[in-house]
């Protein structure tokens, strides 16, 4: 090829271009709020944008112009779980399925394969195994930021458990609940005076078994964070004045907050994930030093699991609501936004329906609108999954004489797993957006450990 020759612009016009573009700094990035899908796989996203604005639409995540392609496999297994995923976003280490925030050599099982943690969640890690490695929220901290994690999980599940704890296994979660309590003797001394924020559910591994919680030890870890506000009602919550609190945590659920469809239709008290990541911001932006907060839709994995497309593509659909809410209210030249998933699932998108077709409806002809069928005569399904506990029957059921749009309608999967809620993660990649400073280099195909660097470098860590 031959070389192109600029001949219009002086050298003094040339530096001069030069000049004007874009500092691209590291550290210059004073917040970063990171996004976290749980299973929000491609597929996932797809689906929720044509469910809620239509083939021609946009999510609100969409709008964040630069994307990547993330490998997402862990130190010992093709697809992974979220445990060494969202661990290899907020460390740079890949580590092995179960394992929180851990070195590489850091095994979650004996020999035999017995996990290392009791059926209580109590982890019964050895001494010796592996050793804890610094996470992003960590070293935010140690630079006089604030930071905060907030999800729609237990707040003390895998991806929560990842940016503030160590431990072998992840459900270990009553020692990960312990190390988040400042006034805890197991507390994780790295996080300084405490994370400044923690919002989800999970209060039952903060209450002792005689309170209806998990812990074995017989101590009400609420009562261990001093300086904090307590609330565990979306209606108390609302009531929470940011200009006044400065350590918040919220448990608004002895388990997983509800599914946002149901949490509308039956009006739980619990908060919406848009309205946590809001008084979040408000409590954490205070500090002129900047902030790093993780925000977490965590049951669009769980509906998946479960092959109910409609509660996953509802929760997606509400963690994007979180993301629109997050970008009205920093200033993206100094914030920066990424927006990813730590796996995918085996949902896929069927057939050649016509456009404008419901998501959650049967695959049609594109000329004709009528139903396609299988080979056994029978419609089938736009979303079907690769496997799961939800199976074809043979002869199957016409999806013709079912509401497939229906709240708890389960779509038909490929491989019997057996038991509900046992369809797998995917082991494909995933998807990240992102804007703001210091996001240059999220781009092309990454590894997941990779984006620690990219963030870690905007914030001058
Ligand atoms: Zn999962």
């Amino acid at each position: 090829m031959k070389s192109i020759i600029f001949t219009g612009l002086s050298a003094a016009a040339v530096a001069c271009a030069c000049f004007a573009l874009p500092a691209q700094a590291a550290g210059e990035a004073k917040n970063v709020i990171f996004f976290l899908g749980d299973g929000m796989g491609p597929t996932t996203v797809t689906a929720s944008r044509i469910y809620k604005y239509g083939e021609t639409g946009k999510l609100n995540m969409e709008s964040l112009k630069r994307t990547a392609r993330v490998k997402t496999y862990s130190n010992d297994a093709q697809t992974t779980d979220s445990a060494p995923s969202m661990s290899a976003y907020m460390t740079g280490v890949k580590m092995n399925n179960e394992v929180i925030s851990m070195s590489a050599d850091t095994k979650a099982s004996d020999s035999t394969g017995k996990a290392y943690v009791t059926s209580a969640g109590d982890s019964t890690c050895p001494g010796g195994n592996g050793t804890p490695v610094a996470t992003v929220l960590e070293l935010a901290k140690a630079a006089g930021k604030s930071v905060g994690a907030v999800t729609t999980t237990r707040a003390t599940h895998a991806t929560p458990a990842a940016t503030y704890s160590h431990v072998c296994h992840r459900d270990g979660e009553n020692n990960i609940a312990a190390q988040a309590a400042p006034g805890n003797a197991a507390y994780n001394t790295a996080l300084k005076d405490g994370l400044d924020v923690l919002l989800g559910g999970g209060r039952r591994q903060f209450l002792p078994s005689a309170a209806g919680g998990k812990r074995t030890d017989g101590v009400d870890l609420t009562t261990q964070f001093p300086g904090y506000t307590y609330v565990t009602t979306g209606t108390a919550l609302k009531t929470v004045d940011p200009a006044a609190t400065n350590k918040l945590l919220g448990l608004f659920n002895m388990d997983h907050l509800n599914y946002e469809l149901d949490r509308v239709k039956s009006n739980i008290d619990e908060p919406s994930l848009a309205d946590m990541t809001e008084k979040a911001i408000r409590i954490l932006q205070k500090n002129g030093n900047g902030y790093f907060l993780m925000v977490e839709g965590g049951r669009i994995d769980h509906a998946l699991h479960g092959t109910n497309a409609k509660r996953a593509l509802e929760d997606t659909i509400a963690f994007d609501d979180a993301i629109k809410r997050a970008l009205s209210m920093v200033d993206l030249s100094n914030t920066m936004i990424v927006v990813t998933a730590d796996h995918d699932h085996t949902m896929t998108i069927n057939g050649y329906s016509h456009r404008g077709n419901p998501i959650l409806g049967t695959v049609t002809d594109i000329k004709t609108k009528q139903p396609a069928t299988a080979a056994d005569g029978l419609p089938y399904t736009t979303l079907v999954f690769g496997n799961g506990g939800s199976p074809r029957k043979t002869p199957r059921d016409n999806p013709a004489l079912v509401d497939t749009t229906a709240d708890g309608y389960l779509q038909e999967v490929g491989v019997n797993l057996g038991a509900p809620g046992s369809e797998t993660h995917g082991g494909g990649d995933v998807m990240l957006f992102s804007t703001g400073p210091g996001n240059a280099a999220l781009k092309g195909t990454i590894d997941n450990t990779k984006v620690f660097g990219v963030v870690k470098s905007a914030l001058g860590l």
